[in-house]
């Protein structure tokens, strides 16, 4: 297909999704428990704008002319890899879906794609546009299924060419290692993280309060960009906590359909398990539990919102993802330190600063090992902006110019000349 017929296709799925897009929130709200509202502002907007970002990449994607020594002419060419596995997580189903659908068709690839066993509906109802948008029948197959079969199926399948990956670090590892035991294709992962957060004295207190309520509590605190290490300056700590305990009792939980909800249910009951078995750990290891800590007795996997002072780095829970509602924060003294112990973990998605002090904002940027920094914000993402991981969050990139490159494979062209040509 010519390359901007692909485009072409990818504009008309953009527009049916955005024809459709109250009804995918409520489907995807419904099935992971996201707040409809967020869910129709922020993902389905997000996933519309991400079509359209890679459907305008898809005639632009060219290579060089190299002008080698000798009497040769060179030029390279970037290829799409042929077929692509892609293997979806729960937290946001079809923000992952775009992320992966719109460079590997921009780009010219098939694509094979396993939605989470949590929550395959979105992505079903999707391949019902994707066919409405006209694409050829086998361009996009959505494989609903099961992790240890339908997804290693995928990881270890001699005929799959490629294999992106979002979800957790452990099952990231199993992939890898099934790509290098079967074809070595080609691999993207984008994994787990413990980001860090760090909070300056002379920071605008009141943004950075509601900054760092967001950056862990946003989708029911199941992000991997979850700033869930908060480093606060020691002058403000104290007010700090105080003002985070408030900000995270006030938070509404309830209905994800009832417009006032900001917080609904976890995915599941094992993760509802797994988040409350780790706030347990949290109490045992001494730390101090602040607010919430329980289910509450309402029906749904929900856990209350909630917030641990006096966090020491060695707690599972400075340690651990927990990818449910649960913030730490922790006191700090130098920028030395912070930026030490900011980077004491095997992870390396994201972090944050909130300062006034442009050189301390960028002294932390440099220093941290993260994909990502953002500076008096958090989780100001764009489809414009690569999103990836240093560490073990993850290998390769998400989104952007940089993204088309994890869905090609470059070929390099040289031919003799007959003469001299200048
Ligand atoms: P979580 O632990 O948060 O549920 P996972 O990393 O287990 O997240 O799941 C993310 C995605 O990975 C899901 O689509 C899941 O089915 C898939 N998955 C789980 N186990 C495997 C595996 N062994 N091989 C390939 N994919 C898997």
């Amino acid at each position: 297909m010519d390359a901007s017929e692909r485009g072409k296709l990818l504009f008309k799925l953009a527009d049916l999704v955005e024809r459709d897009s109250a009804y995918l929130a409520t489907l995807e709200s419904l099935d992971s428990g996201k707040p409809f509202l967020p869910c129709f502002f922020v993902d389905l907007q997000g996933i519309i704008k991400t079509f359209r970002y890679y459907a305008g990449w898809a005639d632009k994607i060219h290579g060089s002319t190299i002008p080698i020594d000798g009497e040769f002419f060179t030029l390279t060419r970037h290829e799409p890899i042929g077929v692509c596995g892609q293997i979806i997580p729960w937290n946001f189903p079809l923000v992952m879906t775009a992320w992966k659908l719109g460079p590997a068709l921009s780009c010219g690839n098939t694509v094979v794609l396993k939605p989470a066993e949590q929550t395959p509906l979105t992505c079903l109802y999707l391949g019902a546009l994707i066919k409405e948008a006209g694409f050829p029948p086998g361009v996009v197959n959505i494989l609903p299924g099961y992790g240890p079969t339908a997804g290693a199926a995928i990881s270890s399948h001699m005929g799959i060419d490629k294999v992106a990956f979002t979800g957790s670090t452990e099952v990231g590892k199993l992939i890898q290692e099934a790509a290098g035991k079967s074809n070595l294709k080609r691999v993207t992962l984008e994994l787990g993280g413990k980001s860090p957060n760090i909070i300056f004295a002379d920071a605008d207190f009141e943004l950075a309060l509601e900054q760092a309520h967001q950056g862990v509590f946003f989708n029911n605190g199941q992000c991997c960009t979850a700033g869930s290490r908060i480093f606060v300056e020691e002058p403000i700590y104290d007010e700090f906590v105080r003002r985070s305990v408030e900000r995270a009792q006030r938070r509404k939980v309830g209905n994800p359909f009832d417009p006032t909800t900001e917080h609904g249910p976890q995915v599941s009951e094992e993760q509802q398990r797994r988040v409350l078995e780790l706030i347990q750990s949290g109490i045992t290891e001494g730390a101090k539990l602040e607010c919430g800590g329980k289910a509450p007795p309402t029906k749904g996997f929900f856990v209350e919102p909630t917030v641990f002072s006096n966090v020491k780095d060695h707690m599972r829970i400075a340690k651990e993802e927990i990818f449910g509602p649960v913030q730490q924060i922790m006191k700090f003294k130098t920028i030395e330190e912070v930026i030490e112990r900011a980077n004491n973990t095997e992870y390396g998605l994201a972090a944050a600063v909130f300062t006034r002090d442009i050189s301390k904002a960028m002294t932390i940027s440099a220093a941290v090992q993260a994909g990502t920094v953002w500076i008096n914000c958090y989780n100001a993402m764009s489809c414009q902006c690569p999103f990836g991981g240093f560490k073990m969050s993850g290998n390769g990139r998400e989104l952007g110019e940089i993204g088309l490159k994890e869905y090609t494979e470059l070929k390099t062209i040289t031919m003799k000349m007959s003469g001299k040509t200048s």
